[in-house]
C-alpha cells in the first residue's frame, strides 16, 4: 500500500467537501480578554474572541493563578505517574472530595479530560454490565458516542430530547434487562436544555441507570453553579454525573461523580483512568480554588445571563437567524460549510472578530453555524460593534435573514 497517497487522497477528499479544518494561532493575554493576539507567519494583530469555553474567565483569575503557581514552586509541574504510581497527591484527593460534595454524590473520580471521563467510564460500564442496552440522545457528544460504540454494547439512539421516542425504545426491551440512558443537560451546539425530569421518570419506570453530561452547565447554572441537575433539584436521582474542569472552571481535566461503589468500580476497571498519568497537581489545586470562587460567583453568572440576553436582542433586531434559548450559547445559523467559513474569515480579517465556523462532524451537515459564547467580559461595549459587524457581513453576502415570526427556535434542531 502507498500510505502517503492514502493520507493525501483522504485529505483532498475532505478539502473538496469543504470540511478541512485549519487552526488559527491565538494567544489570549490574561489582562486584555476578550482582546487577544493572532499570530500569522511573522505578523501579530489584535483580535477579539467570541467563542471561548472559558465561560467565567476563570483561567485568568488572580487567586486561581496564585494557587497554581504556589504548587508549581513547591512540587514542580508533572505529577510523575499514573494515580497508581505515585500520581495521587493530596491535591487530587482534595479535588475529588470537593467534586463529590459539589454534586451531592458519595464519590468522584478525576480523568485527564471530560472526553476521557466519558469515553472511559461509559466503555467500562457498557462492557462490564452484561447484556446492557444503552439509550443515547442523537445529539450526544463524540466522547459519549465513542465510549458506547467501542464497548460493543447494544445501543438505541433516540431522537433529540424526544421522550416519546425514548419510551418507545425502552419498551422494546424486557423490564428486568439492564439499561443505561445517556444524555446531556445543556446541548453544547444548541444551548438547549434536555427534558431531565422526564428522562429520570422514564429511567425509573424502565429500571435504567442514568448518565448525564453536565460539561457546559457546571459553574453556570443551579445553586452555586452546581449544574442543571442541581437547579432542577434532581442531582440525587442521576446515577452518574460527568463534567469538565476546563470550561466554566477555566482549568483542565474532567471527572465523574456517583455512588462510592460505582466510582470504585470505574477506578478499578477503566483503562482510561488506570493507564495514564494523573493531572498536574498545580492544575488540581487551581481547579479546587476555581470551584470555591465559582460557587460564590453569582454576580458573574448574572452578567453572563444579561450579556447573552443583550446579544440575542441585537440579533433579533437585525433579523439574523439564531437558535433561541436562554443559555450563554448563541448559535448563529449559516447554511453550508463554505459560506460559514467565509463569514468567519471576513469577520476575522476585516473586523478582528474571532469566531470559528462549526460544521460536520461537530454538527449535522446542513446545520452549520457560528457558535457564539458569551462571558461576563463581553459587555455592551463589544456586543454592539459585534452585532453591527454581523449585520454588515450578512448584507454583503446576502445571507438569509429571518423575520421576528420565523425566527429560528429550538425546534429548528429537534
Ligand atoms: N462533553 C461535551 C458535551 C463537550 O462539549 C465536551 C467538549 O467540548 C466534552 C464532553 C469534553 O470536554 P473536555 O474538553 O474536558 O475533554
Amino acid at each position: 500500500m502507498n500510505y502517503s497517497d492514502f493520507f493525501s487522497e483522504e485529505l483532498e477528499k475532505l478539502k473538496n467537501q469543504g470540511l478541512y479544518r485549519k487552526f488559527r494561532q491565538i494567544n489570549r493575554n490574561k489582562n486584555s480578554f476578550p482582546e487577544a493576539i493572532e499570530i500569522c507567519d511573522s505578523s501579530r494583530r489584535k483580535i477579539e474572541i467570541w467563542c471561548t469555553n472559558d465561560y467565567l474567565n476563570m483561567s485568568r483569575h488572580p487567586q486561581v493563578l496564585e494557587a497554581a503557581v504556589k504548587v508549581i514552586h513547591e512540587y514542580g509541574t508533572g505529577s510523575g505517574g499514573t494515580r497508581n504510581i505515585s500520581g495521587t497527591t493530596s491535591y487530587h484527593v482534595d479535588l475529588e472530595n470537593e467534586l463529590a460534595s459539589f454534586h451531592q454524590k458519595e464519590s468522584a473520580l478525576l480523568f485527564s479530560s471530560a472526553y476521557t471521563a466519558n469515553q472511559s467510564s461509559l466503555w467500562v460500564l457498557c462492557k462490564k454490565i452484561k447484556d446492557i442496552t444503552v439509550y443515547s440522545d442523537e445529539l450526544n457528544h463524540a466522547s459519549l458516542i465513542q465510549g458506547i460504540k467501542t464497548s460493543g454494547a447494544k445501543c438505541k439512539i433516540f431522537r433529540h430530547n424526544d421522550l416519546e421516542h425514548l419510551e418507545e425504545l425502552l419498551r422494546q426491551e424486557p423490564l428486568y434487562s439492564p439499561k443505561l440512558i445517556v444524555f446531556e443537560s445543556l446541548y453544547s451546539m444548541e444551548g438547549i436544555y434536555s427534558p431531565m425530569k422526564g428522562i429520570i421518570n422514564l429511567a425509573k419506570k424502565y429500571g435504567s441507570l442514568t448518565y448525564l453530561d453536565e460539561v457546559h452547565s457546571v459553574g453556570l447554572y443551579g445553586p452555586e453553579g452546581r449544574g442543571i441537575a442541581a437547579e432542577q433539584g434532581v442531582s440525587d436521582q442521576i446515577d452518574i454525573i460527568n463534567a469538565t474542569l476546563s470550561k466554566a472552571f477555566g482549568q483542565f481535566g474532567g471527572y465523574i461523580a456517583a455512588s462510592r461503589d460505582l466510582i470504585d468500580f470505574v477506578r478499578c476497571f477503566s483503562p482510561g483512568f488506570i493507564f495514564t498519568t494523573s493531572l498536574v497537581p498545580a492544575i488540581a489545586a487551581a481547579s479546587l480554588e476555581s470551584i470555591q470562587i465559582v460557587k460564590t460567583a453569582n454576580e458573574s453568572r448574572t452578567k453572563l445571563k444579561n450579556n447573552s440576553d443583550l446579544l440575542r436582542e441585537y440579533l433579533t433586531g437585525i433579523n439574523i437567524p439564531y437558535i433561541n434559548n436562554s443559555s450563554h450559547i448563541i448559535p448563529i445559523m449559516i447554511d453550508g460549510p463554505e459560506i460559514c467559513k467565509e463569514v468567519s474569515r471576513i469577520l476575522l480579517e476585516e473586523y478582528g472578530i474571532y469566531i470559528q465556523p462549526i460544521f460536520y462532524p461537530t454538527v449535522p451537515q446542513g446545520k452549520e453555524r457560528l457558535r457564539v459564547t458569551i462571558t461576563p467580559l463581553h459587555t455592551k461595549k463589544v456586543i454592539e460593534p459585534f452585532a453591527v459587524a454581523l449585520d454588515q457581513v450578512w448584507s454583503r453576502l446576502e445571507l438569509r435573514r429571518t423575520s421576528q415570526e420565523s425566527k429560528v427556535t429550538a425546534s429548528y434542531v429537534v
